[in-house]
């Protein structure tokens, strides 16, 4: 299947062309007949796999085809960083269909407010919101949706981990009823199928199976205690050759405790977290991006949606409570078929979260031997002092070299 099989308007097909989108991707050739079509949809798709593409293109020939004077779609989505990401994809892909768009979310001061109004009040064409800022333009009654054609939900599951369920009926109340819904989602479970029972009609469903990791991605497990941690960062990072690496930790207070530690050692890296300016957040995405900035730490916030080419390596600090997290962690390197690797650190109280991912991805990760310098180091504190279920002893094994005959690699 190639893209002229869509018969798109002409003026976005060269917005795709410019784009550099050669064939379509799966979720593109099953998701972009169906909305056409003007079916409501469920799909269940990742980051990665072309799923912003898959819905805007259908949306944006729609709206080619129509009177521009009104605001005809809205895309919700949980995250700031992805709002952005998605208007920049509708910026691309518009490029030459004059149509409209801007990005709604939080956060920000009065004059990125007052932009956002002005661009209400001139009948953008699309808006791609979160959905607490738009609540506020909504009844402030400066925006009006009644045009509205289509509306979208990315990242459904993220919205309602998030607490936007309300938020979402909330704004759907101000929406016409006859209108096409797309509800795209990373994970199907029993709440977001309640809310497309809610609010779509009718819907064809397609399931993109949850994707396994990119095979070019070399998949490393580290066992360790806490305090070795951190000397196993600087170990890793010492004289390798990864120039663009991520480091994930599940809470917001060890990413910044990381910070600290990795600045102590002149390890380059910034911290991205939700107590930071949205400025400050774009200042550092940017960097890391544009390569400046070596490493950047970050909570799963940064796992869903960040689309950054030529990261080469992946570090989990800790092993992410959902296995399909461990997926979308990752996923953040070997895009677009290349090559990375991707290493976790396991202390005894992450060993189920390890063995649900081995579920999940239907294979043992390759255990690897800690440096004889780190075996060395010893568990100081309790690990309740981290978090850590004190009640628990401590398991041999971890920290320590492993025996040769542990090694599971594969
Ligand atoms: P997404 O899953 O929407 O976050 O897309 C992931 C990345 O794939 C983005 O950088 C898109 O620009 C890119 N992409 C989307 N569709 C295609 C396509 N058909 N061909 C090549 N790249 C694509």
């Amino acid at each position: 299947m190639t893209f002229q099989d869509f018969n798109f308007n002409e003026q976005l097909f060269e917005g795709v062309e410019s784009m550099g989108f050669l064939n379509p991707t799966p979720i593109q050739a099953m998701a972009i007949p169906t909305i056409m079509e003007g079916r409501d949809l469920i799909a269940c798709a990742q980051t990665g796999t072309g799923k912003t593409g898959a819905y805007l293109l259908p949306v944006l020939n729609s709206i080619s085809k129509s009177n521009k004077h009104h605001t005809s779609a809205l895309i919700l989505a949980p995250t700031r960083e992805l709002a952005q990401q998605i208007d920049q994809q509708v910026e691309g892909l518009a490029y030459f269909t004059g149509i409209s768009s801007i990005a709604v979310f939080g956060g920000g001061d009065g004059i990125v407010y007052e932009q956002q109004r002005r661009g209400i009040q001139n009948n953008v064409n699309i808006i791609v919101a979160t959905p607490g800022r738009l609540i506020a333009h909504l009844t402030s009654g400066v925006l009006k949706l009644n045009h509205l054609t289509h509306l979208v939900l990315d990242e459904a599951d993220r919205m309602l981990d998030m607490g936007f369920s309300d938020d979402i009926m909330k704004i759907i109340s101000y929406l016409p009823k006859d209108r096409q819904t797309l509800l795209f989602s990373a994970t199907m479970p029993g709440r977001i199928r309640s809310l497309a029972k809610a609010i779509l009609k009718d819907p064809e469903q397609i399931n993109i199976a949850i994707s396994q990791p990119a095979v070019g991605i070399d998949q490393q497990v580290y066992r360790v205690h806490d305090q070795q941690k951190t000397p196993l960062v600087q170990h890793i990072l010492k004289d390798s050759a990864f120039t663009s690496i991520i480091i994930f930790a599940s809470r917001k207070e060890i990413v910044k405790s990381l910070y600290k530690e990795l600045k102590g050692i002149k390890i380059d890296a910034m911290a991205f977290h939700s107590d930071l300016e949205q400025k400050e957040r774009e200042e550092i995405l940017l960097k890391f991006k544009n390569k400046q900035l070596p490493v950047i730490i970050g909570t799963d916030a940064l796992s869903r949606g960040i689309d950054v080419e030529g990261i080469d390596l992946v570090i989990n600090y800790d092993v992410p409570g959902d296995p399909e997290d461990y997926i979308h962690r990752i996923g953040r390197t070997a895009r677009a078929a290349t090559t990375g690797t991707a290493i976790t650190f396991v202390n005894h109280r992450d060993e189920r979260k390890l063995k649900n991912i081995e579920k999940l991805i239907e294979k043992p990760i390759k255990l690897m031997d800690l440096p004889d310098e780190l075996a060395t180091i010893q568990a100081t504190k309790p690990e309740s002092a981290q978090g850590g279920d004190a009640k628990r002893k401590p398991n041999r094994r971890w920290g320590k070299k492993k025996p040769k005959q542990q090694n599971t690699g594969n």
